[in-house]
C-alpha cells in the first residue's frame, strides 16, 4: 500500500525499533505516547481495520499483546494495561493500517483517563 506509514515501517523503508516481532505482527513505540511505554501492535501486511484481518491472525495478536503487556507490568512500567483499537475515522482512526494501542496505566489520582 503506497503512502502508508505503517507499511513503510513494516518493510523497513522508515526506520523504527521493533520491540517485539512475530509472524503477522510487530510492536513499536508510539511516536506520541499518552503514557510511558505506549506502543502499537501493527500487522505486517496492510489491513485497514480489525474487521479485515484474517481470523487466524487472532491467536498471535492475543499472544504478542499478552507477552508485551506482561513485560510492561513485570518491569514496573504499568500497573494496568489499556488496549485500544480505533476502526474507521468516526472512531478516531488516523492511520488506516491495523494497529492496537497498548497503553500502560498506573494507579494515580492525577492520572488522565485515556479512553
Ligand atoms: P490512531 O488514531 O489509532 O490511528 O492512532 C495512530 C497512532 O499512530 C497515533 O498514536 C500516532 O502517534 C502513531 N503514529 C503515527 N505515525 C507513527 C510513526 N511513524 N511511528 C510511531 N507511531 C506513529
Ligand atoms: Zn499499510
Amino acid at each position: 500500500m503506497e503512502d502508508c506509514i505503517f507499511c513503510k515501517i513494516a518493510k523497513g523503508e522508515i526506520p523504527a525499533e521493533k520491540i517485539q516481532d512475530g509472524k503477522y505482527f510487530f510492536i513499536i513505540n508510539d511516536a506520541n505516547p499518552v503514557s510511558e511505554g505506549h506502543c502499537l501492535v501493527i500487522s505486517k501486511e496492510h489491513y485497514e481495520t480489525i474487521f479485515d484481518l484474517p481470523s487466524e491472525f487472532g491467536k498471535e495478536l492475543v499472544e504478542i499483546t499478552k507477552l508485551h503487556s506482561k513485560k510492561l507490568i513485570d518491569e514496573g512500567k504499568a500497573e494496568g494495561i489499556k488496549l485500544v483499537n480505533n476502526n474507521y475515522e468516526a472512531a478516531g482512526q488516523v492511520v488506516k493500517h491495523f494497529h492496537l494501542h497498548i497503553i500502560p496505566e498506573k494507579i494515580d489520582a492525577k492520572r488522565e483517563k485515556h479512553v
